[in-house]
């Protein structure tokens, strides 16, 4: 994939109407998420119906697919107000990608965990953080390795079109009163030392030091155990929460493949 004209190709564009003039020289690239289980496309097509009023740049799925929607020379509507380094209308100098993500998460009184609209989401995608802009934890969904992969090669697409970009922020940066958006979940550091090229780490393997460590769908004892990962198995990180839960690959006792989240002080 390049970018020609403006746009992704090859690529999948539909032009909405919810766009305000040129966008020049672009100083500015702000992540969002979608609040969305409904892919790139279901969100894409979204941002192209009269009734959206908003729109973003691009749209990114949980499998990788990616949609455009707003030429990158063109103002899209995806901050809102917004302010940064005292620059006020954070539409007019910025580039806004959209990750389909369902952000902050709840648990129901049965267990459950269901989306701020309501959808019940797998339990093993949630993870309990604490907001940078609050005080109090909550569950937000994680970024899949998939959608961070193309997420990457994207943003480095852009970068290389548009080198006045010297930042890349959060919804959460330039309208922070208003907006939760990437969320605690999405690991900025390590997104921005994947675009600058730092991707050459061999994947991170870590040993079982326990005698059998429970495997649990979610970060915490109350998620479900899904086997055991008997002392001196060697596991992947897949994610390591602040928290002290990690998500992990590994081989089960009895030889499962699982992707399972486990209590990380039992990792050498
Ligand atoms: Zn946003």
């Amino acid at each position: 994939m390049k970018i020609v004209n403006h746009q992704l190709q090859p690529g999948w564009y539909k032009p909405s109407p919810h766009h305000s003039g040129a966008l020049n020289a672009p100083s500015l690239l702000v992540m969002h998420y979608t609040v969305s289980g409904a892919g790139a496309k279901g969100v894409a097509d979204y941002f192209v119906s009269p009734a959206a009023k908003a729109s973003a740049h691009i749209v990114v799925g949980r499998d990788g697919d990616i949609r455009q929607v707003v030429p990158f020379n063109v103002k899209a509507w995806h901050a809102g107000k917004s302010i940064w380094r005292g620059k006020p209308n954070c539409n007019d100098y910025s580039i806004g990608i959209e990750i389909d993500n369902w952000g902050r998460l709840m648990r129901t009184a049965e267990g459950q965990v269901r989306s701020a609209t309501g959808k019940v989401v797998d339990p093993g995608l949630a993870v309990e953080l604490t907001h940078k802009n609050e005080i109090m934890p909550a569950l937000w969904e994680v970024y899949g390795e998939t959608q961070m992969k193309a997420l990457v090669d994207v943003t480095r697409l852009i970068l290389a079109a548009y080198p006045s970009i010297a930042e890349i922020v959060g919804h959460d940066d330039i309208a922070p009163l208003r907006k939760s958006d990437p969320g605690p979940a999405f690991p900025m550091g390590r997104f921005t030392s994947l675009v600058a090229g730092r991707d050459d780490a061999p994947v991170l393997k870590r040993k079982v030091i326990a005698s059998r460590l429970n495997a649990r769908g979610g970060p915490g004892v109350q998620f479900d155990k899904l086997g055991v990962f008997v002392g001196g198995t060697m596991v992947e990180v897949v994610y390591d929460s602040p928290g002290p839960w990690a998500q992990v690959k590994g081989a089960l006792e009895g030889g499962a493949e699982v992707l399972a989240w486990v209590s990380d002080q039992f990792l050498a």
